[in-house]
């Protein structure tokens, strides 16, 4: 059976940023990545927060430099899918591909995936005019009109990049007030292509082979219409990527890991980093100070055994 000191579970900025700290102290790790390395940066258009780039930088420029920054050390990689973690006493096993894999530490950081909103059609029309990715499938959209669902920032800031495209878009809320930051909604509200949709929940996306139209229902009067639209872009938060969690790892309600501010999780060698973490600020920079945080103590409770 193959055997590593550390095995880092995703590639996003987390766990480059895990396995740059872990391999420059010069542990043996494998890298585990189902994709390209990035993460959810290859689906930002634009970074305005990332310290170090006052004019903003591409998603996947950062992630490009990221990747080159950690490929000037040798390690092992394999592009794959973890499909479970078997934790042990002084060794735990991954397993990918049928391959049981040994290690001491395990550093996870696997990230989100969108969550749906479960309407009729949502998944029939995946890719007819339904779309989770503003970067990936706007410019189909050139010059007509689309819905943006959801009031956090990734709405408002999607909504921004696909206005720059699109004719007219709807963005619409359920709620009075968006939950994404002040500056994002100041730049929405004083978009003249963006639309603002309040207390209005999408409750069917219409459309037989392709999207034509949501129904939307009015939260406070419980009236339905439909708004006219070519596509339905849906930014209404994130799950965890969790289906190959060991069911001994400690989870909060919505299933993201528990951790201490260590990234320990309640498994010893068991470690946790970025989005998959139970925490409130999600971002490439907490992700990478995450990242470096549970490499740090990869490190020491590997020094210690
Ligand atoms: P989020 O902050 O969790 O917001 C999700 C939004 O979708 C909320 O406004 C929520 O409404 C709404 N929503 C949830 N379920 C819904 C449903 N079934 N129907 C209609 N609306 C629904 O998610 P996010 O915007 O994807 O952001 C996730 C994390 O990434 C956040 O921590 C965010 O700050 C971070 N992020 C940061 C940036 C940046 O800083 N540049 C960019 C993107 C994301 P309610 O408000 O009513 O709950």
């Amino acid at each position: 059976m193959k055997s590593y000191d550390a095995i880092v579970i995703g590639g996003g900025p987390a766990g480059m940023a895990a396995a740059l700290y872990l391999v420059r102290a010069g542990v043996n790790i494998l890298a585990v990545e189902k994709l390209a390395p990035g993460g959810q940066m290859l689906l930002t258009e634009e970074l305005e927060n990332y310290p170090g780039f006052p004019g903003g930088i591409k998603g996947y420029e950062l992630a490009d430099q990221m990747s080159e920054h950690v490929k000037q050390f040798p390690y092992d990689k394999i592009f794959d899918e973890v499909r479970e973690i078997i934790p042990g006493k002084e060794f735990h096993e991954i397993v990918v591909d049928g391959e049981h894999i040994r290690t001491r530490a395990i550093i996870i950081t696997t990230g989100v995936t969108f969550r749906k909103l479960k309407v009729p059609n949502e998944e029939k029309l995946l890719g007819r005019g339904v779309s989770y990715c503003a970067l990936c499938d706007g410019n189909f959209f050139k010059d007509k009109v689309v819905a943006v669902v959801g009031g956090g920032n990734s709405a408002l800031e999607e909504s921004l990049y696909l206005a720059r495209l699109v004719k007219k878009l709807y963005l619409i809320h359920r709620r009075e007030g968006f939950r994404g930051d002040k500056c994002y909604q100041d730049k929405c509200f004083s978009d003249s292509t963006i639309v603002p949709v309040l207390n209005s929940v999408v409750s069917r996306i219409v459309g037989d082979t392709e999207v034509v139209g949501i129904e939307v229902k009015d939260a406070k009067t419980n009236d339905y219409s439909i708004l006219d639209v070519d596509g339905v872009f849906i930014f209404v938060g994130f799950n965890p990527v969790s289906n190959f969690f060991p069911v001994e790892l400690k989870l909060d309600k919505a299933g993201f890991i528990q951790t201490n501010c260590e990234m320990e999780t309640n498994i010893p060698g068991i470690f946790a980093a970025g989005d998959i973490r139970s925490k409130k600020c999600r971002q490439v920079v907490t992700a990478v100070g995450d990242g470096a945080t549970a490499a740090t103590a990869a490190f020491a409770f590997l020094e210690h055994k």
